[in-house]
């Protein structure tokens, strides 16, 4: 998701109180940034804030940090956060490719990815968030028994990530091809905005849930 360039979206995101800058300083102390010692939970690609925001106020006991690359998307985060403060979400622009200078080992409870960039060629497979080359970079920063949840609606890019499972020594927990008609799965779930939009066209969302 790129949006027009927004003219200062940088200078804004460099002022944002929501925003944790030189995010790499705080590797293995995270718990200070939020002030006390909850859970960790992350978005990668987290688009524009919506899902983020919904289990930040949903779930006051974990702390969670919304991670988007592009500023000019992060900023519609921040602007969503202006209006409805939490003190449990934080957000970094950075790209996931930098993930492990920015989190220790053990930090992160649970990741999630929804609606990750498809990279449909196969020489960008290594830029795909749940690629294995990924999954070894989460299996860095996730605590023992962490779970990573990713949903998409996109055949290929979800028949790739089953696959990169094993050789990454990842296993499934669970696993659905019709999130929105799964009587267990689907108890509880939070939509994304590209989760709204694709479903209302009759996509049909697919989803799993991982561990190591
Ligand atoms: N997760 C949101 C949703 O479900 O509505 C947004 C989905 S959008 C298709 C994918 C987002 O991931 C984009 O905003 C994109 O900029 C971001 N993204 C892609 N690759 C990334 C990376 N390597 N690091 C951080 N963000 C990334």
């Amino acid at each position: 998701m790129r949006l027009r360039n927004v003219t200062g979206s940088r200078e804004m995101i460099a002022d944002s109180k929501y925003v944790v800058h030189n995010p790499q300083e705080h590797k293995g102390k995270w718990s200070e940034v939020f002030e006390n010692d909850r859970p960790i939970h992350i978005e990668i690609g987290m688009g524009k804030g919506r899902f983020m925001m919904d289990l930040a106020a949903a779930n006051p006991q974990i702390n969670y940090i919304g991670i988007e690359k592009y500023s000019t998307v992060l900023l519609r985060a921040i602007q969503k956060m202006e209006e409805n403060e939490l003190p449990n979400l934080v957000f970094i622009r950075m790209d996931a490719e930098e993930i492990c200078d920015v989190f220790a080992k053990d930090e992160i409870s649970k990741i999630y990815l929804n609606f990750s960039d498809p990279w449909p060629k196969d020489r960008h497979a290594k830029r795909r968030l749940p690629s294995k080359e990924f999954l070894a970079r989460y299996n860095e920063i996730l605590i023992p028994d962490g779970r990573l949840e990713f949903k998409t609606d996109n055949t290929d890019l979800f028949d790739f990530a089953l696959e990169e499972l094993e050789p990454a020594g990842w296993k499934a927990e669970a696993v659905t091809r019709d999130l929105h008609h799964d009587e267990v799965l689907s108890q509880g779930n939070i939509m994304t905005e590209y989760e709204e939009k694709f479903s209302s066209m009759g996509n049909p969302i697919y989803k799993y849930i991982i561990y190591r």
